[in-house]
């Protein structure tokens, strides 16, 4: 068997399905068969598909395996066995999905690349076996499995037997993330039914192409149940990258290098061959200064203080955001995605509050919802399956206080994610960067080092709040601030946090690249100090870590 990587020709002129705006054709060969009128995504064939995101030369064909043909001896209008010859006459593959092992930008994967031109790309006993094939080729030769799917869902021609190929390729996804291989779907318009419902969404990330339509049920049959017509855009990419369904929405013309970014970080990485710039974490709480109170919550709050994502700019490379809880919304208060630290890739996780007005109303001001909880919660998962440390950047006046937020179970997310890190078999480290705000902060900081930032602060519950509560009246903040003891100095001799980051002279926000790589080498020597610590050790020590607070041992000296 061979794979036809060669395109149809294009016709001399093409008509844009949407705008009918007219393309030469090799242009719109070039433009990947993206209109450049209205940008919208023609289908692709899956040999254009795989010619478009391969390496040339590198793709092999993996032989499809063997399935009985029309077990049920399948009559409509025609005899199924006619519906699958034709066909395979007009689109000359064996079935609705090809799958090959190539290299992407150089690294290695196994793909399973499905054409909707044979029989609406559904999902029937020869698709479900390619397609579990090629999952365990993946885990056998321990390479990425790249999905593109495009399907109107399982093959009704082939009965109940189709259905269990839902079954069948989630059992072959989930032995994937037992051996802790990367897998990634990128869902194709439009992707329905059984295929949607099983292996298009249970990638570790899910990436869609702008306006791709994705679904369970399709949009006719929803408004004939519900006897309303649905809005515009319902179940596009970009709806379900809004309610947290997808990692991300990636143009055509951008896929091969987001993808290759993503393969990355299932390869081991060798350290930057230069040096990391070296800092001096503060462990001594006497090398510290004694703040005022309010001085110490002004810095910590201060406008211009670096955010999460002004930090990740400088201290990550390749920083890759991955959205979304895969459940019920992306929360803009929390930040993830996958980046690389002196050349080792790591998950990092961090609040978000903004750096001007607009920003900080969008993103809630650094308060996230329980989705983005449940969103840090899935990227440490990731973490765990793929083996990769996890920095989370702590900067948060508190989780959100809302009715939105209690409805959808804020304080489950935050316990869920307290648990979850307390187990997690990878290296984390946490840096309080900001303002730790209470429950919401610590719920990204159960780490194997805990460090502040020199300005930061930490505490259990706001200065306000607690003047509010214990003085009745609000303006004993300060009081309250001195108090509770919320600056570095008083964290590190509480053992809260296990090390300073020391800031410029003037507070980071003088100087913030400065600032960075104060953090940056902070982060490397954190990271290396616990690198090598087996995965049950580690999680014994922090469990430990944990354990003694309240005790005599948690005080510094
Ligand atoms: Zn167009």
């Amino acid at each position: 068997m061979t794979v036809s990587t060669l395109p149809p020709p294009a016709p001399e002129w093409v008509s844009c399905g949407t705008c009918r705006g007219l393309t030469y054709g090799p242009r719109f060969d070039r433009d990947l068969r993206v209109c450049p009128g209205c940008g919208h995504h023609s289908r692709l064939t899956a040999g254009q598909r795989i010619e478009q995101l391969l390496d040339p030369g590198s793709v092999q064909p993996l032989e499809p395996p063997a399935v009985s043909e029309d077990p049920l001896g399948f009559v409509d209008s025609h005899p199924y066995p006619d519906r699958l010859r034709a066909a395979r006459g007009t689109t000359g593959l064996a079935e609705a999905v090809t799958c090959v092992t190539g290299t992407l930008m150089g690294h290695p994967l196994v793909a399973a690349v499905m054409d909707f031109r044979f029989l609406g790309g559904s999902l029937g006993v020869g698709v479900g076996a390619a397609i579990t094939a090629a999952a365990e080729t993946a885990r056998d030769t321990r390479r990425p499995l790249l999905l593109v799917t495009a399907s109107g869902g399982a093959r009704m021609q082939e009965g109940a037997l189709a259905l269990m190929q839902m079954a069948k390729t989630s059992q072959a996804m989930a032995e994937l993330d037992e051996a802790g291989i990367l897998t990634i779907c990128l869902v194709t318009d439009p992707t329905y039914g059984g295929v949607a419902a099983s292996f298009a969404t249970l990638g570790d990330v899910v990436i869609a192409e702008p306006g791709a339509r994705i679904g369970f049920a399709g949009r006719r049959v929803i408004e004939q149940t519900i006897g309303h017509e649905l809005p515009e855009g319902f179940q596009t990419a970009e709806f379900l990258l809004a309610r947290g369904l997808l990692d991300a929405v990636v143009a055509r013309s951008a896929l091969r290098p987001t993808l290759a970014r993503l393969l990355a970080a299932a390869a081991p990485g060798t350290p930057a061959a230069t040096a990391p710039s070296r800092v001096r974490l503060v462990r001594d709480p006497a090398e510290l200064p004694v703040r005022e109170a309010a001085d110490v919550v002004a810095a910590a709050r201060h406008p211009q203080r670096p955010t999460t994502l002004d930090h990740v700019a400088q201290v990550f490379d390749d920083f890759l955001e991955l959205r979304g809880d895969r459940c019920s919304g992306d929360c803009p208060a929390i930040v993830g995605g996958i980046g690389r630290l002196d050349g080792r890739p790591v998950i990092v996780i961090g609040t978000q509050k903004g750096r001007d007005t607009a920003e900080r109303i969008q993103r809630n001001f650094g308060m996230a919802l329980p989705e983005g909880y449940r969103k840090a919660a899935r990227l440490m998962r990731l973490a765990a399956k793929l083996g990769l440390p996890v920095v989370t950047l702590v900067d948060t006046p508190g989780a959100h206080p809302g009715v939105d937020a209690e409805e959808r179970g804020q304080a489950w997310a935050i316990a869920e994610t307290i648990r979850l890190m307390s187990g997690l078999p990878v290296p984390v480290v946490a840096v309080v960067t900001g303002e730790g705000g209470s429950g919401g902060a610590l719920a990204l900081a159960v780490a194997d080092r805990v460090l502040a930032c020199a300005g930061a602060m930490y505490s259990v519950i706001s200065p306000e709040g607690c003047a509010a509560i214990l003085w009745k009246d609000p303006a004993a903040a300060p009081r309250a601030a001195a108090a509770l003891q919320i600056g570095s100095r008083d964290l590190l001799r509480h053992g809260i946090v296990d090390a300073v980051v020391p800031e410029p002279p003037d507070g980071a926000h003088e100087d913030p690249v400065t600032a960075a790589d104060l953090l940056r080498a902070a982060l490397i020597e954190s990271l290396q100090e616990i690198a090598a610590v087996a995965a049950t050790d580690l999680v014994a020590r922090r469990r430990r870590r944990f354990r003694r607070f309240g005790t005599e041992e948690s005080r510094w000296r």
